[in-house]
């Protein structure tokens, strides 16, 4: 069989050589601990600063307000329970997308049983927030506001600077999950109006496992994580400084190139969009056409839709890795997926979706394979389906 061609980049993305090229020489040279005081501990600290002031120069932050944390996941957590988790928080209010990440929903879930009340705002059927719905969710009590800057099932970017001028002046605090959308299209923290945002490394080739939470200057958070106090006293343990010197290594060549990528990534994913419509009767687009990642499309068969793991399975065999809906709800596979409900796709419709996302070492090949594959997968499926 052909080597795999991955279109999965939503998932994680394929480690950039200078990345691990860059981890490895901390990994072969360093082994100082970045809290300790001779020279090997010097050095350490030295690599974590710099990757602090590469990952703030990516969204535009001060190194100062950047938390390394082990993941986008923690990233999210300690924005959400280090505004809200305290005792006391019960009776305050949270406005949150409908459509946001379980990183995001389910620590939001645990608050609520702890007295927290939440508001979902639904998107639009093209997947985007309207600002004026998330403003009127506003109550005295909203403490909160959490909208993510893309979304990882549609790739749909929302609106976040236009919320953040929607919510302004009620004194709830502004946080963003913009793990799908950091190192995709330019970021800056001041011109979105944020006062939280999270990242996560692998989504735009660095390691896995390594996060960051921007916290602006002022707004006081309590940590999740107890001990020796690093990273400010907000999340404590001995740094994973390999893994900080591939973040920061990562999030240099996001810049470098980003205006450039994003260019190249948007023809490709036209050309793939434009494809698969083309040659495949009953797909559909699913988000808005024009307001997405630039790499990112995510589609239904009409149809089909209890199909999409099968659909997912039979690209498998072929050697094309793409996704049904998000790996993180792979485990629910097969259940409506709350993103497309929200948009008020009915639950059958909601079952399928196939996405199929680009990164930087992919190219007009890979798309071309998808393209000659899908239309005989798709079609090997329908028989099975009029049978119902
Ligand atoms: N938020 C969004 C929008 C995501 O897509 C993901 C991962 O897919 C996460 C958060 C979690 O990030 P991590 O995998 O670093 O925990």
């Amino acid at each position: 069989m052909a080597a795999t061609v991955y279109l999965d980049h939503a998932a994680t993305t394929p480690l950039d050589p200078r990345v691990l090229a860059a981890m490895r020489g901390w990994l072969e040279s360093g082994c100082g601990n970045p809290s300790s005081l001779h020279a090997s501990g010097r050095l350490a600290r030295a690599a974590v600063d710099e990757a602090r002031a590469r990952v703030a120069a990516l969204v535009g932050a001060e190194p100062d307000e950047i938390v390394f944390t082990a993941s986008g996941t923690e990233a999210d957590n300690l924005a959400l329970w280090g505004t809200l988790g305290e005792a006391g928080a019960a009776g305050a209010h949270v406005v949150v997308a409908a459509i946001e990440h379980p990183a995001v929903l389910e620590p939001l879930a645990a608050l609520a049983a702890r007295g927290v009340e939440v508001t979902e705002v639904r998107p639009g059927p093209d997947g985007t927030l309207e600002p004026g719905d998330v403003a009127a969710a506003l109550r005295p009590a909203t403490r909160l506001v959490s909208v993510m800057t893309a979304n990882n099932v549609t790739g749909v970017v929302q609106p976040v600077a236009a919320i953040a001028r929607a919510v302004a002046g009620h004194g709830a605090r502004l946080h963003t999950d913009a793990v799908q959308a950091a190192g995709k299209f330019p970021l800056d923290v001041r011109a979105l109006g944020v006062d939280m945002l999270s990242l996560s490394a692998h989504k735009f080739h660095g390691p896995q496992g390594v996060g960051a939470l921007f916290v602006r200057r002022g707004v006081a958070l309590t940590p999740l994580v107890r001990g020796g106090g690093q990273e400010r006293g907000l999340r404590s343990a001995t740094e994973n400084v390999a893994g900080l010197v591939g973040f920061g290594c990562a999030a240099v060549l996001a810049q470098a190139g980003l205006a450039a990528e994003a260019c190249r990534l948007v023809a490709l994913r036209d050309r793939l969009i434009d494809g698969v419509l083309a040659a495949i009767p009953c797909a559909y687009l699913i988000g808005d056409r024009w307001r997405r990642l630039p790499g990112h499309a995510c589609f239904g068969f009409a149809g089909l839709e209890g199909e999409a793991i099968k659909l997912q399975l039979l690209l498998d065999e072929a050697g094309i890795a793409v996704s049904s809906g998000s790996a993180c709800s792979a485990r629910h596979a097969g259940g409506p997926s709350h993103v497309l409900t929200a948009m008020g796709f009915d639950p059958i419709t909601a079952r399928g979706s196939l996405r199929v996302t680009l990164g930087r070492f992919s190219v007009d090949a890979d798309v071309e394979r998808l393209l000659h594959v899908l239309p005989g997968v798709v079609a090997s499926l329908r028989p099975l389906t009029s049978f119902r």
